[in-house]
């Protein structure tokens, strides 16, 4: 394939933009080469600037659930923007979209829309600690809760892919109020609750992860965590910006049957348009302002071009009573093939899977936590992607990144990407 466009429009963008990227993981540090500047996109397909297409197994990260242009959520926005892009008074398009998620997930009375996941996660955790009046927080290693500075402490994505999960700039005196621990270790859980008495006000987690891989939680380990904070006073805030929308209608709390108390939204509930939102049962969200004393706010919260994809896309979802089997099988189908081809080949690898998230490990033994996602060979995966990108698949440009499987994939988009990871294997 050609990137000669890419290549050139990528070094004009250097100059005005740092690493050329708005958004590290986007400038293939982590593989090396040069980004893909894409044109346009439809369904399961990208079209770069070069003319080449490709199937897209990383969907914006998530959002594209049912794939590129979606033509309800994008005449949604076309309708929305005709009447005015923002107001910053309230509109009833913002009350339909709360409805609507207050329906489809469980335990929450009431969520409030911010701008991006970051947003939601860095609320979710001030609320949590101005309602339990305490102030550390449980993280795991290789969850990503966004950018905000408590979160960057042993970071998955883009902070691993870069070697910088600890970042300058995020202060000693935050730093401390961060506690670490090891994904799927309950026993590491209860150590710091022990040592850290009546300090903590909450644990966050990925119930899934997919910022190192796809890791999902071992059996008990989320029913563990819910017993734990329920005997320590702890809140338990559920990360779904990646699973919310996505593992089920209702989640990974609905999937896994755990309640959590604050759930973090992103991606998929803002139908591709910068969206995040967390939410709880009244008894929490009744002390964030202008009702209670936690202060959160946003100029363009609740944006009503933001609101209507939102809208339009958990509307889709939520009226469509055969997407998530469909996206279980389509990814189950991939699954299958990958494993059988790789086998084929004798490249040593892990597969891990829930639901339409996905990832690729090279690397015999069972990945469950950071540590066994960073023993993975980074050498195999470099050339597995760029073998990939020649063929035409798309898939995230570092070996700690979940696929997003799209409801716009064919069978027969399915069956060319297995038999592109055939050829590619046999080069690795
Ligand atoms: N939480 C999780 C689980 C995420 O995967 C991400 C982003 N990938 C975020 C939070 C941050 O979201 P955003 O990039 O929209 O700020």
């Amino acid at each position: 394939m050609i990137y000669k466009r890419s290549s050139a429009l990528f070094s004009e963008a250097e100059k005005v933009i740092p690493g050329g990227v708005n958004s590290p993981v986007r400038a293939f540090k982590g593989v090396g080469g040069t980004p893909i500047f894409v044109k346009e996109a439809k369904g399961a397909y990208l079209y770069d600037e070069d003319g080449n297409r490709l199937i897209d197994y990383i969907n914006s990260w998530g959002p594209m659930i049912l794939g590129h242009a979606h033509k309800p959520v994008v005449d949604a926005v076309i309708e929305k923007a005709q009447k005015g892009t923002s107001f910053g008074m309230p509109t009833e398009i913002e009350t339909k979209i709360a409805e609507l998620a207050v329906s489809m997930v469980p335990n929450i009375d009431k969520i409030r829309f911010v701008n991006s996941g970051t947003e939601a996660c860095m609320s979710a955790v001030r609320l949590a600690r101005g309602f339990t009046g305490k102030d550390k927080v449980i993280k795991f290693a290789g969850c990503y809760h966004g950018h905000s500075d408590s979160f960057l402490i042993q970071a998955g994505s883009g902070a691993s892919t870069f070697g910088t999960p600890n970042s300058p700039g995020v202060t000693q005196g935050t730093a401390k109020d961060t506690l670490l621990a090891n994904y799927n270790d309950i026993d590491n859980v209860q150590t710091l609750i022990k040592a850290n008495k009546n300090e903590i006000a909450c644990i966050i987690i990925e119930p899934v992860a997919g910022n190192m891989g796809c890791i999902p939680p071992k059996e008990g380990f989320l029913e563990s965590l819910r017993e734990v904070c329920d005997a320590n006073d702890i809140l338990l805030i559920f990360d779904e910006v990646m699973t919310g929308f996505r593992l089920s209608k209702g989640g990974a709390q609905e999937l896994y049957r755990i309640k959590a108390d604050i759930v973090c939204f992103g991606k998929v509930i803002g139908g591709g348009l910068p969206v995040g939102a967390f939410a709880s049962r009244n008894e929490i969200m009744n002390h964030l302002a202008p009702l209670g004393p936690v202060y959160q706010a946003g100029t363009l919260s609740g944006n009503p071009l933001a609101m209507a994809a939102g809208l339009a896309m958990l509307n889709e979802l939520n009226n469509d009573s055969g997407i998530f089997m469909r996206l279980e099988d389509k990814t189950a189908y991939l699954h299958n093939g990958i494993s059988s081809v790789l086998k084929a080949n004798k490249i040593v690898h892990t597969i891990n899977r829930v639901g339409s998230m996905i990832s690729v490990h090279f690397d015999e033994g069972a990945v469950t936590n950071f540590d066994t996602a960073a023993k993975g060979n980074n050498d195999t995966f470099k050339k597995f992607f760029h073998g990939l990108l020649n063929e035409g698949v798309y898939i995230a440009p570092s070996a700690f990144e979940t696929w997003f499987i799209t409801d716009a994939l064919t069978y027969q988009d399915l069956d060319f990407t297995i038999e592109a990871i055939d050829k590619v294997a046999k080069t690795l």
